[in-house]
């Protein structure tokens, strides 16, 4: 289990004092730091003339920003689907995020260690995806390289690994699920790239199904009615979200990674993904310094390291 696995031990117990304690069957949508850093006593201190909270307790650093949806976990950043409230000095979060986001987070649900992984290439074929179309560094070929990389890896941990594409053709998204669901996979990991037309945008992100009745991060405080459909993966939702999380805090220690967070994103592809299914975008094509860090191969394998470890925590294996 290693030091994850102890943290999320401490953290079961911490986070069922807070489910023990009443807190829940208090009135109003949001909570004071002050009041969760007394229940788990800990201690809440304040930045930038209060605008920037933490609560630290033992085995727990949660920082948050006034107005912001993005907490920092632990060293990882997560999206919330409320912006803190309150004001300078006395922020409150969403009671939503802490029950949906924060709790299974610190009390993550039972793991079987996956013996089947799903590694689905983003694009391929005609769907070239994002970036320059320069020599092979077209997005669904770094996707193919960087899946093979992570085949290798997971295959010598003795995962065996179903890829939705080995070589360069088109896969319609639904049939990338069907192949995740039709083998019989633990879970699946969809693997991109980014682009924007700001050469300023970089950084990795990792994103999950919006859980029913919930907007994409993207979308927050919209939602739209798509929002309110219940789909296949939301039966993985608790699994989603530590299995990006594990993930996310691996590629954020790749070297320069600017950590963009856990987000929610109504993909196509992890819709209907009867596991847990999280889609990861590994940096920016368009990002000067990060377009140059991804068209090494070195870098690519770094990337896949950083996804089969990831993977690996997930299932509480050690490498
Ligand atoms: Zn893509």
């Amino acid at each position: 289990m290693g030091r994850l696995g102890l943290f999320f031990r401490c953290a079961f117990v911490f986070a069922s004092l807070f489910l023990s304690s009443g807190l829940f069957a208090a009135p109003g949508d949001y909570l004071g730091l002050d009041v969760l850093s007394d229940r788990c006593g800990g201690a809440v201190s304040y930045g930038e003339g209060g605008r920037c909270g933490t609560v630290r307790g033992k085995n727990l650093e949660l920082q948050c920003r006034l107005n912001g949806a993005c907490y920092r976990l632990n060293g990882v950043n997560v999206y919330g689907q409320c912006a803190v409230a309150g004001q300078p000095g006395r922020l409150r979060i969403g009671r939503s995020d802490w029950d949906l986001l924060i709790v299974p987070l610190l009390s993550p649900p039972a793991i079987v260690p996956p013996r089947r992984v799903c590694v689905d290439p983003g694009h391929g074929g005609r769907d070239m995806g994002a970036g320059r179309a320069r020599g092979n560094l077209e997005e669904k070929n770094l996707t193919l390289d960087v899946a093979k990389r992570l085949e290798v890896l997971l295959k010598r941990q003795g995962v065996e690994v179903l890829l939705t594409r080995s070589g360069d053709q088109f896969v319609a998204l639904e049939d990338r699920s069907a192949i995740a669901n039709n083998g019989k996979c633990d879970l699946m990991v969809c693997i991109h790239f980014n682009a924007a037309d700001s050469p300023r945008a970089e950084g990795i992100e990792t994103y999950i199904l919006p859980s029913q009745g919930s907007s994409s991060t993207a979308r927050l405080h919209s939602p739209s009615a798509k929002d309110k459909k219940f789909c296949v993966n939301n039966r993985h939702d608790e699994k989603n979200l530590y299995l990006a999380y594990c993930l996310q805090k691996e590629l954020k220690g790749l070297r320069s990674a600017v950590d963009r967070g856990v987000k929610r994103g109504r993909f196509k592809v992890l819709e209907n993904a009867d596991c847990p299914a999280v889609l990861v975008e590994c940096g920016f094509l368009t990002a000067s310094g990060e377009g140059a860090r991804i068209a090494d191969g070195n870098y690519r394998q770094a990337i896949a390291n950083a996804l089969c470890e990831g993977i690996c925590s997930y299932g509480g294996r050690k490498k």
